[in-house]
């Protein structure tokens, strides 16, 4: 059994101190706040609404996720949406429009012009491109299906997942399986009729688009909070990591933190889970310092969410969806809506009433993000007069701006992920998790945590081993 620290208390660390818990070793995670769960926070208000400070929902794309929500005991709190949130809107000239969802809904769709339509019929027979790595997803989607699929379909999506631009993010980091559906198949659309991107033998990813996404009945927060009750008094809040450094023979890592009461901790690996910006406050190593801290300067545009409470006759739309995206192209100050009492029964206190949440901000309007809580919600009463026919005041709303919300997976993303090999392969014993390495989602930095688990521990034996036989 080995001593392993995890700096930071979010899903990532809060999943890698769990999974490393269940292979034996001693974990100590220290959080810098209060609390615990990073990005993910659940607000419910005395009078039955509930509010997503961050994520709303977990896509279950690998049996990982499964199998870490049934190793808490939490399967009978897990919900999924009904049928009718599987439709999703954008908005095309000033109204929303289904997404289509089959061949024959992207041929009737109005979403695109018949000029759009043919070119992306044509999308097999275009060549590949040999510098993926430096294409933004911008020129991939403009180069594959056209510019009109970016302006709205794409434009959206990167707006709903990244809050970021399809001009600046690379296609490589940013959207990975669409880079590989090129370069394993030459196509998008038949790597698609395929199956998709091929997974390597035992892999037991479930493809996007048959993983379903979910939710717990009390919130998302039941995920942290439940891996924090399970871990117990492994888990330290209210304690900054402040310095790291190695001991002098170098085969263990000492933490020195914010509160000078507690004494250092000596550990045989330490995983390093929280923000990319934190790195900067931690002292460490000169060598390690160089590697480290340009990490910091991944961008993170600010993002706010409105989560807006009506009574149920206020809205004219049926809200028979997830929600709505909003290309840039389309002039709004909102990037999208959830539905979010259609999705999950328990966000509005009853079916006579009805919660949305906007989202504000990203790298496409970052100031919006900023203004003060009056204007967001007078702009968003705007936004949804025009889409969904409201009228008058919310009865409840709550509202929370993260000034570095996502990270941008840019196009000189992989000198990043270099200086962090680098990092790693220079100082054993130490690692990085989080989403600024691994993917954006939830779902994204569960699977990574749960493999960076396991490849500790594989790494711990191994060292453990050569010693005995030395
Ligand atoms: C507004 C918003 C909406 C989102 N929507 C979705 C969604 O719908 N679906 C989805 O899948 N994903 C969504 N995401 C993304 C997802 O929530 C995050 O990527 C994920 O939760 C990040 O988890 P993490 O543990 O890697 O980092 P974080 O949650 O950022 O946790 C890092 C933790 O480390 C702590 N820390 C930092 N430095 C130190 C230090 N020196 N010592 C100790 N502790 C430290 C921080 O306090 C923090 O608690 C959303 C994110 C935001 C902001």
């Amino acid at each position: 059994m080995a001593h392993i620290g995890i700096i930071g208390g979010g899903i990532s660390g809060l999943t890698v101190a769990w999974q490393l818990h269940q292979l034996g070793h001693r974990v100590d995670l220290y959080e810098a706040s209060e609390r615990i769960g990073g990005a993910i926070r659940t607000t419910i208000s005395p009078d039955g609404w509930m509010a997503e400070w961050g994520p709303n929902t977990i896509i279950e794309s690998s049996g990982r996720i499964k199998k870490l929500v049934r190793s808490l005991d939490l399967d009978h709190h897990k919900i999924y949406p009904g049928p009718l949130a599987k439709k999703r809107y954008i908005v095309r000239n000033g109204e929303m429009v289904a997404v289509p969802s089959s061949l024959y809904g992207i041929i009737t769709t109005p979403m695109l012009s018949a000029w759009a339509k043919c070119h992306l019929l044509a999308e097999p027979f275009r060549a590949r491109n040999q510098t993926l790595d430096s294409e933004t997803v911008a020129d991939f989607v403009r180069r594959r299906v056209g510019d009109e699929f970016l302006k709205w379909p794409i434009d959206a999506l990167v707006g709903g997942i990244y809050a970021g631009d399809p001009e600046r993010l690379s296609v490589r980091h940013a959207f990975p399986r669409l880079a590989l559906l090129e370069e394993q198949h030459g196509s998008l659309i038949l790597g698609q009729l395929k199956g998709g991107v091929r997974r390597p033998p035992g892999s037991d990813e479930i493809p996007r688009n048959k993983a379903d996404i979910f939710s717990f009945d009390k919130g998302l927060q039941l995920l942290p909070d439940t891996l924090a009750q399970k871990l117990g008094e492994s888990v330290h809040t209210s304690l900054a990591a402040e310095r790291l450094e190695q001991t002098p023979d170098k085969t263990r890592w000492q933490i020195h933190f914010s509160d000078s009461r507690v004494s250092s901790a000596e550990l045989d690996a330490v995983i390093y889970a929280g923000t990319a910006d934190g790195l900067t406050g931690i002292r460490m190593p000169d060598k390690l310092t160089e590697l480290l801290y340009p990490v910091a300067e991944i961008p993170h545009p600010p993002v706010t969410t409105l989560t807006l409470g009506f009574r149920r006759e206020q809205i004219a739309h049926s809200l028979d969806g997830f929600g709505v995206l909003i290309p840039g192209t389309e002039g709004f100050p909102i990037l999208g809506t959830l539905f979010t009492s259609s999705l999950f029964p328990g966000r509005a206190p009853d079916e006579k009433h009805a919660a949305v949440t906007c989202f504000f901000g990203g790298t496409r309007q970052p100031q919006i993000a900023k203004m003060v809580e009056g204007q967001q919600i007078h702009l968003a009463l705007q936004s949804l007069e025009k889409l969904l026919g409201l009228r008058g005041s919310p009865l409840y709303a709550h509202r929370i701006c993260w000034p570095r919300a996502i990270p941008q997976y840019e196009l000189d993303f992989g000198r990043f992920i270099r200086l962090m090999d680098q990092a790693e392969q220079d100082y054993p014993g130490l690692y990085l998790a989080g989403n600024y390495r691994t993917g954006i989602s939830v779902g994204d930095t569960i699977n990574a945590a749960m493999d960076l688990a396991v490849r500790v521990h594989t790494e711990i034996q191994a060292s453990k081993s050569k010693r005995t036989h030395t």
